[in-house]
């Protein structure tokens, strides 16, 4: 079993990445570096990414960033076997900023490009840093994304259910700026929560018990902003009561999944839960994620916090499981906005979609 090394690129919201992983598939791989700079200082005045302001800050770091990740994991661009960089779903203008220049490097060295699903880079996080084996369960709870999908294969998903209005991790940062907190909400949130009343106060948990495994959250959004215009609330007890609140639907959402997962793959003795995306660092909803898996049977599992937020080592490594599978990627590849993880492996030929949204 040869070794690959891919150097990856990460570009498409508001962390500029670029990283070195070696291995091979299953994984565990070897992350032999993980340069990330994250652009929050310069979107916080505004409390959530500007689009432009990330492009244009993703061009002048991300040359550095490689030059970095080369010199960390000690090798020259010359001995990778592959350059990756996400290609979609993502802000337009940071992805073309990453694709482009991947498709430089591998022109300028003569090396293959690898496109990558940025959703496919959390989904496989769990094979760099555990080899998890396949078929796993993801729950994908990002700043952008709310999903369950089973992963069959390293381009094999079905998707089981996704939000129909704000991501979790929205509902944390929009939350956090409606009771005053300073972006990014989500860990702010967390810290708060911790020291207050999860029961303080009432708030709806949409979808909770419905049929289907889809997430809603802007019930809940709005409910926290008629609660923060009420007089004296407690921001402890307001965050430990949203908080409370986004665990249960989760959690309600999780354990269909689970069900679901065990009817559509019989033969997984005891299978895995994989929680990837930013959310994934708040401990209070590993704790509960961990017991809901635990009691259907499941091993979870939940990247450190490190590889769970956008990083450039998943998408080397996502970039290392299409290499290994044979795929190329042409230099004429379109950058894509949306790109539903569900429908890129049907072929194996994404040519000819890349330009459909
Ligand atoms: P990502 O979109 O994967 O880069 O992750 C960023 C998102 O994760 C943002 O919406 C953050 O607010 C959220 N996030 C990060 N840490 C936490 C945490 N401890 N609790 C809840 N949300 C978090
Ligand atoms: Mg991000």
């Amino acid at each position: 079993m040869n070794s690959l090394t891919i150097l990856g690129l990460e570009t498409s919201c508001d962390e500029t990445a670029a990283a070195v992983v070696r291995g091979f598939p299953p994984g565990p791989g070897a992350i032999l570096s993980n340069v990330v700079f994250s652009q929050t200082e310069a979107h916080a005045p505004y409390g959530g990414v500007v689009p432009e302001i990330a492009s244009r800050a993703h061009l002048e770091i991300l040359d550095g960033l490689i030059a970095r990740a080369l010199k960390d994991a000690a090798i020259k661009l010359a001995d990778v076997d592959a350059v990756a960089a996400t290609a979609g779903p993502g802000l337009i203008g940071g992805v073309m900023v990453g694709l482009t220049t991947a498709k430089a490097l591998a022109l300028s060295q003569a090396k293959p490009l690898i496109a990558v699903n940025h959703l496919a880079g959390h989904a496989l996080t769990a094979r760099l840093t555990h080899g998890v084996d396949f078929p796993f369960l993801l729950l994908l709870v990002s700043g952008g994304h709310c999903q369950l999908l089973a992963a069959a294969g390293p381009e094999q998903y079905r998707l089981y259910g996704t939000t129909m209005d704000d991501a979790v991790g929205e509902a944390f940062d929009k939350t956090a700026k409606i009771l005053g907190l300073p972006y990014p909400g989500g860990p702010n949130v967390e810290a708060h929560a911790a020291r207050g009343n999860p029961r303080a106060y009432s708030l709806p948990r949409p979808l909770l018990g419905r049929a289907g495994m889809d997430f809603s959250f802007s019930g809940l959004k709005t409910a926290v902003r008629q609660l923060a215009a009420q007089d004296e609330i407690d921001v402890d007890d307001a965050c430990a009561s949203f908080q409370a609140a986004a665990i249960d639907i989760l959690c309600d959402r999780t354990a269909r999944a689970l069900a679901r997962f065990r009817d559509d793959f019989p033969d997984a003795a005891r299978p895995t839960l994989v929680v990837a995306g930013g959310v994934a660092a708040n401990a209070a909803i590993g704790a509960a994620l961990a017991e809901l898996a635990e009691s259907h049977g499941f091993e979870i599992r939940v990247p450190p916090p490190r590889y769970c937020t956008d990083n450039a080592a998943m998408i080397a490594w996502a970039g290392l499981e299409r290499f290994a599978l044979g795929r190329r990627d042409p230099l004429e590849f379109s950058p894509k906005a949306r790109w539903p993880l569900d429908r890129s492996d049907d072929d194996g030929d994404r040519g000819s979609r890349q330009n459909g949204a």
